[in-house]
């Protein structure tokens, strides 16, 4: 993990070979830097997604090009406008404007129109097999496949079929386009690769006019040629895509872009997959593709991560050739690095134990002036209140201390912050035993440091005041998963059984009066516990803020002690 942070954190990053290969190419002469986003719209953009976006648009920005948005709707059954908005929304977000918007679906009739020269070129036939029957036939990596009955079939006949299939009078996987490359390849994708299969599904933008939808393959080079794209940089598992990708523009003689690829980014205790991503939501284990336990980037945004903090991280994760995981810590190092600088401070209490200052005039009032951000003087100060009755976190309290325990315990003191020093004389408790009030008395000389004889006290413990506390609901959250590698699922199980119950813990806790004014999406730093945001759910009476990241990483910390 270290390794991780000193790796980037250092002298200016090593170029990648993504820009290697940008900078050749304009040492070359060819100046012109064109990227391209190609999300599907089947779900809602996460993590992985991100990387890819911050490499897309920041390549282009860095090479004064342009990246296009393109949605690559080509498969009607899985699609939606509800996930082309929410892409949208999350692009800008992270800081992100296109040069153009596009669909693969717009180019539907130049895809066709390119299909057809394929058939008159005898370079793509249909076939009447069933796609099983094609997936039957194709062979293994070491046994060549069959040729199909109908590869043989006149110019003539491929053409009238194809414009019969476009005409939706063959039911769906009656018949299928495919190229005519070569049943032996030892590339299995350039054994007559499907281009075109039939769906009588409405699509979210062509409506009805298709009954016939383009296979990626013969879909995603031909767009990124249509935009006149100089670099498709895609995930290492499109690299045995590469072949056909070029095949494809070569045949047809259209602009050629070039594919590059780099390996995804995979996180620890984190699944990317929208399939699975999208039965978590289904299913009702989140409470929706925001739920702030998901790695989505609308979740992130909702728990509290910055845009500047995810594109950081994009940047130290680097472009890697090779598969490999990332650390979750990281991301989370990322975050609470961004918003040290930029979150204010404020005071609030998850577990309440309520503290009488006995000796503390009734009714009194004083209003300490905080200071907001230390690590940002423009970010002004507050007035906090101090009374007779202050709420305290329960877990700085203790009955029967361990030795080294600075915080409160009977007849021992603590410092409040900002605030008095404070002594434990009694301790109240409910008819089970347990501690519901404590009663205390205050140093009056200690306000703010010092204290009426010199001493000095260790122990320096957040609280608020009671008569001036927010009510709020604090959504404590930790992994989705408690494997590793959520993904590497074993026998007789499924990802589901990899789920943290604790995943979401809910507690009752106040807030310094200050924070009443807080709007959703408002951060902020809860001196000692960690980095907050205030939730959509929150109603007038009720605050809700989620906890994006603790203070320190807890993880890390138990690791190491194992
Ligand atoms: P999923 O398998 O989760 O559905 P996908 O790759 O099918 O993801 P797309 O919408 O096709 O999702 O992806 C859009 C772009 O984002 C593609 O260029 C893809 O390579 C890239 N991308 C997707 N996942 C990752 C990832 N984990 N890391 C980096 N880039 C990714
Ligand atoms: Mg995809």
């Amino acid at each position: 993990m270290s390794d991780l942070h000193e790796e980037t954190t250092g002298a200016e990053r090593r170029s990648n070979f993504l820009e290697e290969i940008i900078e050749n190419s304009i040492r070359e002469g060819n100046a012109r830097i064109q990227t391209r986003f190609p999300p599907e719209p089947n779900g809602y953009l996460h993590i992985g997604h991100a990387k890819s976006i911050c490499l897309n648009f920041g390549l282009a920005k860095k090479y004064g090009g342009r990246c296009n948005l393109r949605f690559d709707d080509t498969n009607p059954v899985k699609e939606d406008v509800e996930y082309v908005d929410s892409i949208k929304e999350d692009v800008r977000w992270l800081g992100f404007d296109w040069a153009e918007e596009h669909y693969a679906s717009d180019y539907f009739d130049q895809l066709y129109a390119w299909a057809e020269d394929l058939i008159r070129k005898g370079k793509a036939y249909v076939d009447d097999q069933t796609q099983e029957e094609i997936r039957l036939t194709r062979g293994t990596v070491t046994v060549p496949g069959k040729e199909s009955p109908w590869r043989n079939r006149s110019a003539e006949e491929n053409l009238d079929l194809f414009r019969r299939m476009k005409a939706g009078e063959f039911a769906d996987g009656e018949k299928v386009l495919r190229a005519k490359i070569d049943m032996g390849h030892p590339n299995m994708l350039l054994r007559d690769p499907i281009m075109y299969r039939i769906i009588h599904t409405e699509h979210h933008r062509t409506g009805n006019k298709w009954k016939i939808y383009p296979m990626y393959d013969f879909a995603h080079g031909q767009s990124d040629s249509i935009e006149r794209i100089t670099h498709s940089i895609c995930t290492l598992e499109f690299d045995v895509h590469r072949p056909l990708y070029d095949w494809f523009i070569r045949e047809l003689e259209i602009y050629p872009s070039h594919q590059y690829e780099f390996a995804r980014l995979n996180l620890t205790y984190t699944m990317m997959s929208k399939r699975k991503l999208l039965q978590l939501v289904q299913e009702g284990l989140v409470s929706g593709w925001d739920d702030p336990r998901m790695p989505t980037v609308c979740a992130l945004r909702r728990r509290g991560y910055t845009p500047e903090s995810v594109r950081a991280f994009a940047e130290r994760v680097g472009v890697a050739k090779r598969d490999n995981v990332i650390d979750l810590g990281l991301l989370e190092f990322c975050v609470r690095e961004d918003l040290n600088k930029r979150a204010e401070r404020r005071m609030a209490v998850l577990k309440p134990l309520k503290v009488v200052i006995t000796n503390y005039p009734e009714g009194k009032t004083e209003w300490t002036e905080c200071v907001n951000n230390p690590e940002d003087p423009a970010a002004g100060a507050r007035k906090v209140p101090f009374s007779r009755e202050i709420y305290i976190e329960r877990d700085d309290f203790m009955e029967e201390p361990p030795k080294k325990y600075y915080r409160l315990s009977p007849g021992k003191e603590v410092r409040l912050r900002y605030s008095y020093i404070i002594r434990c004389d009694n301790i109240i408790k409910d008819t089970n035993g347990e501690v519901i009030e404590l009663h205390c008395t205050y140093d009056e000389a200690s306000k703010g440091g010092g204290s009426s004889d010199g001493r000095k006290v260790k122990g320096i413990i957040h609280w608020v005041s009671a008569p001036h506390a927010v009510p709020a609901e604090i959504r404590l959250f930790d992994r989705l998963f408690l494997k590793e590698s959520p993904d590497d699922v074993e026998e007789g199980k499924t990802f589901k059984d990899y789920l943290n119950p604790d995943s979401l813990v809910t507690v009752n806790g106040y807030l310094e009066p200050a924070l009443a004014d807080a709007v959703p999406g408002d951060r902020f730093q809860f001196e000692r516990l960690g980095y907050f945001c205030k939730d959509k759910d929150s109603a007038p009476e009720k605050a809700v803020f989620n906890r994006t990241v603790t203070l320190k990483d807890t993880w890390a910390k138990i690791a190491s002690k194992e």
